[in-house]
């Protein structure tokens, strides 16, 4: 079965994934200022990269062979959550620099303000609409599927975790009109069940954050790790991150798997402290 896994396994460039796009300032790190995207975009631009969607990465990626100028660097760009931050700031900075992008969407929460990111001074913040989202594709640019409601999908039953991986896909792709390609599960985490169910549903690959040495991926689904960037990222921290000839790749890497385990420890506290309530709430 190893060696079936190696075969099938597609080679993506990397991959970025950015999260709010705002000045407002909030205690999180994943937020990335307007005018820092710009100049993250400018300087990517400037460095001969080109920045894609997933789909549009997978068809060059597909197409790599016959390339004209080999100089253009391509490379992937996310965003999770498809907040509204994104819509105001980055859109049109995307569009002006030729990019596209991928917006991963939690379904439940379209048009409406998030209460899955409760703790951080209560603040709340609104998701893209139905015609933000249209608007988006019509550009050129692509949604994936982020869950319905956002929750940790180890703690969802086996019922649930089909609508939160399928349904969820299928309203999407009703509410947009357009093809849904990528799931991204919360908070990166998955397992073997959450893969099997990606595939079953027909999505042609899963997006996570780093790979889970333990967990075997179903050959016919493409498992695509991606790189977070932090408020704090320097533009040096930023080409380190997809230059595997920068100096500081290998440090990257391994902080950005210190920060994920982290943040997976942080996760977990929440989740089972979201399911204590559930419990006292049913009685
Ligand atoms: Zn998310």
């Amino acid at each position: 079965v190893d060696s079936g896994i190696q075969a099938s396994e597609k080679i993506f460039p990397p991959v970025l994934l950015y999260h709010k796009v705002t000045s407002v300032p909030e205690l999180g790190i994943t937020r990335t200022t307007s005018a820092g995207f710009r100049r993250q975009m400018q300087f990517l631009l400037e460095k001969g990269y080109k920045l894609h969607s997933l789909s549009g990465l997978a068809d060059i990626s597909e197409e790599a062979s016959d390339e004209p100028n080999s100089s253009i660097k391509h490379i992937g760009l996310t965003f999770d959550d498809a907040y509204s931050s994104v819509y105001k700031n980055a859109f049109d900075v995307l569009s002006e620099f030729g990019f596209s992008a991928t917006v991963f969407v939690p379904v439940n929460y379209i048009g409406r303000r998030n209460d899955w990111d409760p703790g951080r001074f209560m603040m709340k913040f609104d998701h893209m609409g139905k015609g933000e989202l249209k608007e988006w594709i019509s550009a050129g640019n692509e949604v994936g599927c982020h869950s319905a409601s956002h929750q940790h999908l180890s703690l969802v039953s086996k019922m649930d975790r089909y609508s939160e991986i399928e349904g969820a896909g299928r309203r999407l792709e009703d509410l947009t009109g357009s093809k849904v390609n990528w799931f991204a599960p919360p908070f990166g985490w998955y397992d073997r069940h959450v893969l099997d169910t990606v595939q079953e549903a027909g999505y042609y690959g899963t997006a996570i954050l780093r790979k889970r040495k333990t967990t075997v991926c179903p050959p016919e689904l493409t498992l695509l790790e991606r790189r977070t960037v932090y408020l704090a990222d320097s533009f040096s921290m930023l080409q380190a991150k997809i230059d595997s000839g920068s100096s500081l790749y290998n440090i990257e890497q391994i902080r950005l798997g210190l920060i994920q385990a982290g943040s997976w420890g942080t996760v977990a506290v929440q989740a089972l402290k979201q399911q204590k309530e559930k419990l006292y709430k049913s009685g």
